[in-house]
């Protein structure tokens, strides 16, 4: 018997948690269940992560987690529960299929059936910000060679496992060609190991307008955090089925299952809510466990009650409905329909062959030849009506034997030297300092640390504001940071 943790949630949460429950026991999906408290309630009670510290053990000891969805009590203070809990289980694959159930559930896209796996852990989302000056604010966008290797890998696997033919990788590395340039490396390196699937690459802005317009062409979809979050909303919602999509949050040893659509407190208490959504995040947990045959039951059960024309209020239409149901009559009308398949809509069959997904442990790369060749020294600067040319030949005094000033750039424009009187400048400026050989040959020999300090002091010394730096090395021979425009 395999244990599970459960949480019911807030607002329809607990009506949609009996649903679901209530059809895998009926399945005999041999499941036993310890119940914890989320939301509301715990976020009420002072506690800001909205999840009691005894709750983690059964969390830990369980390592499946099916959740209802929870309501963030308005105002400061209270932190994302779906965050806390990705972040500290290592979850970090988000796993979206969006499905067209036409007619029944009204699509543009009728044949759509895409599934999304985006990053979950690093880019924007690591949340680590702050305000360097007056006028100019930073996020760091934090992208790992494990983390993506993970995440790739992870989209390759689930292709495999389940019958998929391709996987396109959707990044920006036109503009980031450091931090996107190195998921879609990792993407190609990996895609090899993989002969079978076939494999493209796209530029997320096409790739979201794509999706938005010609979602039968994609399979499998991989791509970074933030990219992730908005293609997977727009995605769900062309499908038509953001009522009705279940999602996974996975881990190298957990996983969390749960509907893709919020708690509904409009709604909630009335029994009128549509349980599909949980009961498709459920089918997906089944899966995971390996329980392909149960899975397949219950998604075809629940297909078969979709065609039948048995439908909540929020899917309830005049051309293909039968009859309007609240979320027990429902309930049982799944459950009367196990063992059915659907005509209409395609019928589910998880083959005993789909293996829960394994990951290869992830091997430590041998350590590159890195060299330091450099420092950017970030400004504050709102002096002399912000001329750059100005700031330049201050600089250009304190820079020694060690460092050539190589530019400085705004916002990323390089306006020294040789910039443009139409550059808008702010108060912030990053100054990069390379080292030479001779006063006017870039030579990228190694400096020093203390070179850095030594210059950082000059800085001081000349009444120059210093709010961060940033060093620049080589990694095996070629350069680990961008150009600034017009370098
Ligand atoms: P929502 O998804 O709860 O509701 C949007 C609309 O869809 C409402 O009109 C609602 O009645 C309807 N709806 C949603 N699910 C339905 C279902 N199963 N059956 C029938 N109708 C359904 O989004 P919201 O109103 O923006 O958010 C409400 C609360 O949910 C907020 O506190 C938000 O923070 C939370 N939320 C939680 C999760 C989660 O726990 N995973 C996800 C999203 C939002």
């Amino acid at each position: 018997m395999q244990r599970i943790t459960v949480a019911y949630g807030d607002g329809i949460g607990p009506e949609i948690m009996e649903s679901t429950i209530k059809i895998l026991n009926a399945a005999n999906a041999n499941l036993e269940y310890d119940v914890i408290e989320t939301g509301e309630k715990v976020y009420l009670q002072g506690n800001t992560a909205g999840i009691s510290s005894d709750s983690w053990s059964y969390l830990k000891n369980n390592k499946i987690f099916l959740k209802a969805p929870i309501t963030t009590p308005q105002g400061g203070g209270y932190k994302s529960l779906n965050v806390t809990i990705r972040k500290t289980l290592g979850l970090f694959a988000n796993v979206r299929p969006c499905v067209a159930y036409t007619p029944y559930v009204k699509s543009y896209f009728p044949t759509m059936d895409l599934v999304i796996i985006r990053e979950n852990e690093e880019d924007l989302y690591a949340g680590i910000e702050h305000r360097q000056t007056d006028e100019v604010f930073q996020a760091l966008k934090l992208i790992s060679i494990p983390g993506t290797e993970k995440i790739v890998r992870y989209a390759f696997e689930y292709a495999k496992a389940n019958n998929r033919k391709k996987v396109t990788c959707m990044t920006k590395d036109n503009i980031m060609k450091q931090c996107d340039g190195a998921f879609h490396s990792i993407f190609n390196e990996i895609g090899e190991e993989y002969p079978d699937i076939e494999k493209d690459h796209m530029i997320i802005d096409i790739g979201a307008a794509m999706i938005a317009d010609k979602p039968e062409r994609f399979d499998v979809i991989v791509t970074l955090n933030l990219y992730g979050d908005i293609v997977s909303d727009i995605a769900a919602q062309i499908a038509g089925s953001v009522g009705l999509g279940g999602s996974s949050n996975v881990g190298e040893g957990f996983a969390m299952f749960e509907a893709i659509h919020g708690s509904a407190p409009d709604i909630a208490g009335q029994d009128k809510a549509n349980p599909s959504g949980l009961i498709n995040g459920a089918v997906m947990m089944l899966v995971h466990l390996g329980k392909n045959e149960i899975a397949s039951k219950i998604q075809n059960a629940l297909l078969k009650t979709l065609e039948d024309g048995i439908h909540t209020g929020d899917i309830y239409n005049s051309q293909n409905s039968t009859k309007l149901v609240g979320t027990k009559e429902f309930t049982d009308a799944v459950i009367a329909r196990l063992g059915q398949k659907p005509s209409i809509l395609k019928p589910i069959e998880y083959s005993n062959e789909n293996k829960p997904i394994l990951l290869k442990k992830y091997v430590p790369k041998p350590k590159s030849k890195k060299e330091l060749v450099g420092v950017d020294v970030f400004l504050c600067w709102d002096e002399q009506n912000r001329d750059a040319n100005i700031l330049g030949q201050r600089l250009e005094k304190l820079t020694g034997i060690r460092f050539k000033l190589k530019m400085i750039t705004n916002r990323g424009v390089k306006v020294y030297p040789d910039g443009m009187d139409e550059t808008f400048c702010t108060d912030h400026w990053r100054c990069r300092f390379v080292s030479i050989k001779s006063s006017n040959e870039e030579d990228n020999s190694t400096i020093k640390h203390a070179d850095i300090v030594y210059l950082l002091d000059k800085i001081e010394r000349e009444n120059l504001e210093f709010i961060k730096t940033e060093n620049l090395y080589y990694f095996d021979d070629k350069p680990g940071y961008s150009l600034g425009q017009g370098e």
